[in-house]
C-alpha cells in the first residue's frame, strides 16, 4: 500500500519516476540476512536485477556478496562497497577484457559456461601469474515452469555446460595450471514460484555430487543461483525466504566442509520499487478505453518483453470501476502495461502506480524514441 501521505508528496513530482520504499528494502534484507545467518549459506545479490548505486550501497551494507554478469557490474558493486573477494562473475559471453579486469580485481569465483571460456580464463590468469577459482555452471535440464524467456536450465538453453560434457571438462581442467575447480553452479530460471522446482534442482545436485565423488573430486561450493519468485498479485507480500532456505536445507545432501551459495536478485529488490506515472489521455477504443500514461516500455519493459503482470493502481480516484487498457506513449503496440483491467474511473492527470517494479525495471530502462530515462525518488527524500 502506498499511503495517502506519500501520494500527496507525489503530487509535485514530475513523472514518470521509480519510487523506492527503503523500509520495504530494509525489511526484506533483514529477513534475508537472518535466514542466511541461520543456515550458514552465503548470499550473493544478483546486481543485474537493480544496479542503482544507492540500492547497491544499502544491500552491500548487509554484508552480502555480489553476483555480476559484466565487468561494469563488478565495478559498480565494488564502488558500492561490495568486497571483490565476495564477487562471483557469471555469463555466457565474458570478453577477454572483462576476464582480465576481473582476474586483476581478485574476485571470488568465475562461474563458467563453456570449455573454451575456461581455457581463456586459464590463459589470462597465467599472463597475470595468478590462480583463480572457477565453478562450472551446469545445465541441469529442469523446467522452471516460468516464462520461456526467463527459463534457463532446459536443453535448448544457451546457458551452462551439459552433464554429458563433464568428463571432457574435468579432463581439460586437470591439465590447467591457473584455474582451480572449486564448485558447481546452477541458475535454472527466474520468477520461480513452484517450490517443487527447487526441490528437483536439489535432487539433481545430489546426483551430480555422487558423480563428482566417483571421480574423486570434492567441490567446496554448491551455488544454487537465484530465481526465487515474488508475488506480483500481492505487492505488499514479502518473498518466502524462510520456506526457500528450509527447502534447500532439507533436500540438498552436503558433504563435510561444503558451502551453499545463493544468488537472489528479484526477490531482494522487486517489492520495494513502484513506477509512478500520470495519465496523459483517456481515449475510446472499439471495446475498451485506453488510459495512455506517461511511462512506457522504455521505463519498464517487462510487460512488453515477457508479457509480465504488474499490479496497477490509480492513486487519485476512488470512482466506479471501469475497464481500461493501460498503455504507454512509445511507438510500439507492445508498449502495453495491461489489457482490459478494472480501475476506478480514471481521468487525465491521475497518478498511476505500477507495483513490484524494483527488479528488472530501472535496470532495463532504455532511451528508445529518445525518451528520457526514468527519474528515481527514494522514500526518505520526499
Ligand atoms: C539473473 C541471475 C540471477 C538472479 O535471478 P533472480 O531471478 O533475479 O533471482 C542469479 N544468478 C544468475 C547467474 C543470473 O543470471
Amino acid at each position: 500500500m502506498i499511503d495517502k501521505n506519500t501520494v500527496k508528496k507525489f503530487q509535485d513530482q514530475p513523472t514518470p519516476f521509480y519510487y523506492y520504499d527503503l523500509d520495504i528494502l530494509n525489511t526484506t534484507l533483514t529477513s534475508l540476512k537472518k535466514e542466511s545467518e541461520n543456515s550458514g549459506y552465503k548470499v550473493h545479490y544478483a546486481v543485474k536485477a537493480n544496479a542503482n548505486s544507492r540500492i547497491l550501497r544499502i544491500i552491500s551494507s548487509y554484508g552480502l556478496g555480489a553476483d555480476c554478469v559484466s565487468w561494469n557490474e563488478i565495478e559498480a558493486a565494488i564502488s558500492a562497497g561490495f568486497d571483490p573477494s565476495e564477487v562471483v562473475f557469471a555469463g555466457v559471453g565474458k570478453t577477454d577484457k572483462e576476464i582480465d579486469s576481473a582476474v586483476r580485481a581478485g574476485i571470488f569465483c568465475f562461474n563458467c559456461e563453456s570449455i573454451q571460456e575456461i581455457e581463456v580464463i586459464n590463459h589470462i590468469a597465467s599472463l597475470q601469474n595468478k590462480n583463480v577459482r572457477i565453478a562450472l555452471r551446469i545445465n541441469p535440464l529442469i523446467d522452471a515452469h516460468t516464462h520461456k524467456y526467463i527459463t534457463t536450465g532446459i536443453e535448448e538453453s544457451k546457458f551452462g555446460i551439459h552433464t554429458w560434457e563433464l568428463d571432457e571438462v574435468l579432463n581439460r581442467v586437470s591439465s590447467m595450471k591457473n584455474v582451480q575447480l572449486c564448485g558447481m553452479h546452477f541458475h535454472i530460471g527466474s520468477q520461480i514460484t513452484r517450490m517443487s522446482v527447487f526441490q528437483s534442482l536439489c535432487t539433481h545436485i545430489n546426483e551430480l555430487q555422487k558423480w563428482f565423488a566417483t571421480h574423486n573430486i570434492g567441490l567446496k561450493i554448491i551455488n544454487v543461483g537465484g530465481g526465487l519468485g515474488i508475488d506480483y498479485e500481492n505487492p505488499d507480500k514479502f518473498p518466502k525466504f524462510k520456506e526457500y532456505f528450509s527447502l534447500i536445507n532439507e533436500f540438498i545432501d552436503l558433504s563435510p566442509g561444503q558451502e551453499i551459495h545463493l544468488e537472489p536478485g528479484r526477490s531482494v529488490v522487486g517489492q520495494c520499487g513502484t513506477l509512478i506515472s500520470r495519465v496523459l489521455y483517456i481515449k475510446n477504443g472499439s471495446n475498451t478505453q485506453f488510459a495512455i500514461i506517461d511511462a512506457g516500455m522504455t521505463d519498464l519493459i517487462r510487460p512488453a518483453l515477457y508479457q509480465a503482470y504488474h499490479k496497477i493502481e490509480n492513486l487519485a480516484s476512488d470512482g466506479n470501476l471501469c475497464r481500461y487498457d493501460v498503455v504507454g506513449p512509445v511507438c510500439e503496440s507492445s508498449d502495453t502495461f495491461a489489457k482490459f483491467i478494472e480501475l476506478p474511473e480514471t481521468r487525465r492527470g491521475d497518478l498511476i502506480a505500477i507495483r513490484s517494479a524494483g527488479a528488472y525495471g530501472e535496470a532495463m530502462a532504455s532511451r528508445y524514441n529518445l525518451r528520457d530515462l526514468p527519474r528515481v525518488v527514494f522514500s526518505d527524500e520526499i
